[in-house]
């Protein structure tokens, strides 16, 4: 049985019905996408949003490496953007245009490699453009709102729209922009060595190493820091460092990651979660609020 009950438009990108998510995103857990829409280009994105029906529902993931979807899967149509959209390029001295599907770091070496500085900090980010425009993504002191020029992006209606950076209104990890698919940005950074850049790069990459479970399943740091706290000490504090749900564990490196030790399900993943928000609510009495986006339907 279709899963859409009305004609999708016609595309030159592919759909696929009841399409697995889990091995698209960082937690490897989570059901599957009623349809799973790759466009071709811009083009072809703008033609889908012009003419889908207008109370069809659509989501975008990137990488998913902030990202929990439930095990109920996604209802409508979910899109990714394939690599035709991730071309990275130098404009002047100085700006660098990225694809919303680049990979944060591989426009970090971009730039080191152009000798333009100040966007190292991409390069511990797993995550794309896309998202991290989303998500102001950001470490170590700098985030997208400190290089961002402009974005283009596709609207509910299928139209390219500009956004400057009063449009995104960039706070602590948040942009305000909603219903809005980034196909491209313009970063800002200074002219340096790229010896210098690289180095750079690589001290944050050490750090990281140092203190985050990178190489484990995980969605990052799952709460935002609260105003004056910092996440990761209330919920050690709160005696949750290491604390487990099935196969779902407060990270002993990092305790603000959870991480997919095995078979999660993104129920146990939530769970978790809850159950350290109500520990560190208990012992604190302050409310975390979910960094990660959780979509989609409970199993
Ligand atoms: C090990 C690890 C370390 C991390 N460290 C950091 C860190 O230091 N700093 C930090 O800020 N984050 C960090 N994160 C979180 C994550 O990498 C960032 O939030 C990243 O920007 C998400 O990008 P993504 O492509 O994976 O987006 P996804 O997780 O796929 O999606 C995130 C949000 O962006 C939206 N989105 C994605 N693409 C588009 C698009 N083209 N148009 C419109 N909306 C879009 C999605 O709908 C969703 O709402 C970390 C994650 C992991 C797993």
């Amino acid at each position: 049985m279709a899963l859409i009950d009305r004609p999708l438009p016609k595309v030159r990108g592919a759909y696929a019905e009841n399409a697995p998510l889990k091995d698209l995103v960082w937690y490897r857990a989570g059901g599957a996408a009623d349809i799973l829409f790759r466009p071709v280009d811009v083009e072809d994105l703008c033609a889908f949003m012009a003419s889908k029906p207008a109370d069809l529902l659509v989501t975008m993931i990137g990488v998913g490496s902030n990202m929990l979807i439930r095990d109920g899967g996604i209802a409508g149509v979910v899109i990714r953007l394939p690599a035709a959209f991730g071309k990275v390029d130098r404009i002047g001295d100085t700006r660098i245009r990225a694809g919303a599907a680049a990979l944060d770091a591989a426009v970090a070496r971009a730039a080191a490699d152009a000798g333009i500085g100040g966007l190292e900090f991409l390069r511990g980010i797993p995550g794309t453009i896309g998202g991290a425009l989303r998500m102001n993504a950001g470490c170590y002191g700098r985030e997208m709102k400190d290089i961002f020029i402009e974005a283009r992006a596709v609207n509910g209606k299928g139209q390219l729209v500009t956004l400057t950076p009063a449009d995104m209104a960039f706070r602590y990890r948040h942009s305000a922009p909603e219903g809005l698919i980034y196909i491209d940005a313009v970063f800002e950074g200074v002219a340096d060595a790229p010896d210098a850049i690289r180095a750079r790069m690589e001290s944050l990459v050490a750090q990281r190493e140092a203190a985050q479970p990178i190489r484990s399943k995980t969605g990052g740091s799952t709460f935002t820091n609260p105003p004056g706290h910092k996440a990761w000490q209330l919920i050690d504090e709160a005696g949750c460092r290491g604390l487990a749900h099935g196969a779902a564990q407060v990270s002993e490196k990092h305790c603000n990651f959870l991480i997919n030790n095995g078979d999660a399900t993104a129920a146990d993943i939530e769970a978790l979660g809850e159950e350290v928000r109500a520990r560190v609510k208990a012992k604190s009495g302050v409310q975390l609020e979910w960094e990660i986006k959780r979509l989609g339907r409970p199993q």
